[in-house]
């Protein structure tokens, strides 16, 4: 049996996995994403989890039938490179990334985006698979989008499903992206932990830090904010009812314009938050929705933390897949 390796590479993390052709997980490594350096330091620790990941599956990497690689920036997949990945170090030329990871590797390497990778693994393998059309929403740092068309991608000229940069108040606040009243602006989890510092600045309750430093974290990630919710700290409350209306008009004003039959919340914030707060997502549309007698369903995506990774293997052909085609020209 021949495993693909699939790698999520994020800001803070890279996630490794291996699998089998059912998509199942047979072996899976994290290492942190470097902080310091540039391209060729993250395809060293892309290099380590890699290989981690298949020694736990009982294979080397030259054996896989390919690595796929889902990756924030810009990505040319066929040329296979990645241009200003800006969450990641020092990253602002055009670096080969692919080229540099085969040679390493001993194996073939496709790259895509990471957003896109992941809705299709839920449209594959997850919480989509029995629908036909989808919006994926990827809630964390920034508010990534993937829609999903009679079971195709839709990318537009590229950039489709940019669903965070849906303005959901005209002249609102600022978005890390530069613009004013982006769903990101009010949703992300970067924007609301500026908002949260300004706050705690003018008085407001400090439970969010005090839970981030007793954590050892440099951030207020998913894990702190669901820990303060549990604790009814109000700033929390605030900041993530907040998020939930502008998702709420946001993702309602997409399914508005698409009419898909689900959609499919994912990302750090998502996943962390549950079914509870995806029902929550779904009520907050609503108000919003031109066809509100039936609504879509709004479900948490079902492969969690390693979607990613797991769509970023299906980039690499099957042997079947490849057999099929060939025989089709
Ligand atoms: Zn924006």
């Amino acid at each position: 049996m021949t495993l693909r390796g699939g790698i999520d590479l994020g800001g803070t993390k890279i996630q490794a996995v291996m699998v089998d052709e059912a998509g199942e997980v047979l072996g899976s490594a994290r290492h942190p994403t470097p902080t310091a350096g540039g391209p060729p330091d993250v395809a060293a620790a892309i290099v380590a989890a890699a290989r981690e990941a298949a020694e736990q599956a009982g294979t080397e990497t030259a054996a896989l039938a390919g690595v796929g690689v889902g990756s924030p920036g810009d990505v040319d997949s066929r040329a296979g490179t990645v241009t200003s990945a800006r969450n990641l170090p020092g990253w602002t030329a055009t670096f080969p990334l692919a080229e540099v990871l085969g040679e390493e590797l001993g194996t073939s390497v496709a790259l895509g985006n990471d957003v896109d990778v992941a809705t299709v693994a839920e449209m594959e393998l997850g919480a989509g698979r029995t629908y036909s059309s989808l919006l994926g929403v990827f809630w964390g740092t920034g508010v990534g989008g993937g829609v999903v068309i009679d079971r195709k991608l839709w990318r537009g000229r590229a950039s489709a499903g940019e669903i965070g940069h849906m303005v959901v108040k005209v002249g609102g606040a600022r978005c890390p992206c530069g613009r004013r009243g982006c769903m990101e602006a009010y949703a992300g989890r970067g924007a609301m932990e500026a908002r949260a510092r300004k706050k705690v600045r003018n008085g407001a309750s400090d439970e969010l830090f005090r839970i981030m430093e007793k954590r050892g974290r440099p951030r207020l990630t998913s894990g702190v904010f669901a820990r303060a919710l549990e604790r009814h700290d109000p700033l929390a409350t605030d900041l993530i009812d907040r998020a939930i209306e502008a998702l709420g008009a946001g993702i309602a004003s997409a399914v508005n314009l698409l009419d898909v039959e689900a959609v499919i919340i994912g990302g750090g914030l998502g996943t962390r938050l549950g079914q509870s707060y995806a029902d929550r997502i779904a009520q907050s549309m609503l108000p919003h929705l031109f066809s509100d007698s039936r609504p879509p369903a709004v479900l948490v995506a079902e492969l969690g933390d390693l979607g990613g990774a797991i769509g970023a293997a299906l980039l690499v052909k099957s042997r079947a897949r490849r057999r099929r085609a060939l025989a089709a020209t």
